[in-house]
This record gives C-alpha cells, structure tokens and sequence, in this order.
C-alpha cells in the first residue's frame, strides 16, 4: 500500500468510458448541463461550456454513475489536471467559503 494507484484493466476504463458517453447523451445529464452551474466554482456558464468532469476519475476507479459526474467549467477542468490533488482540495475549499452567498440567491 504505497500509493493510490487502483489496478484497472483497459476493459473496465474502457467500460467506464462506454459509460460516460451514455451518461452524456442521458436527459439527466442534459438537465444538469441546462442548469450552468459549474459543480465546482459553483458560477453560471453557458451548457456548450460546462464539460463532464469525473469527481474520482475513472483511473483511480471512480464510476461513470451520476453521483461521481458533474458539470464543470474548463477553467475548474484544467485546475484539477494541473493541480497537485492537495492543491486542488484547497482551491475547493476556497469556493466553499463562498457556498453562504450562493445559498442566499437561491429561491
Ligand atoms: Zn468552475
């Protein structure tokens, strides 16, 4: 146990990402993307700006199911690649600070 890494085999990365685009193509998916808030700056964007991002990805065994996919700006996209995972954490609990504001908008 030295590191995270999970063993998949291609069949079960490819089968995730079989997965991802029928979750792409579903209404829910859709409606998610209709709604323009990036899961994780929690800004509004335009559907055709908003990518699916996987919240564990798959090759650290996170499942394409619809509770480890969310709508995620490019911006916040490109961050969680080039960040460090800890770096990443911190960027998140920075826009969770901001979670009070977001909630006083809200109907
Ligand atoms: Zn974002």
């Amino acid at each position: 146990m030295d590191n995270f890494l999970i063993e998949l085999t291609e069949e079960e990365i490819k089968r995730e990402r079989h997965k991802s685009r029928e979750l792409r193509r579903s209404r829910w998916w859709k409606n998610r993307l209709a709604q323009g808030i990036c899961y994780y700056c929690g800004k509004r964007f335009p559907p055709d700006e908003l990518t699916m991002d996987h919240v564990v990805p798959v090759t650290r065994g996170g499942k394409a199911s619809r509770n480890n996919v969310v709508p995620a700006c490019k911006e916040c996209n490109s961050k969680k690649k080039y960040l460090l995972p800890m770096e990443w954490e911190e960027f998140l609990s920075r826009t969770a600070s901001s979670e009070e504001e977001k909630n006083d908008t809200k109907i």
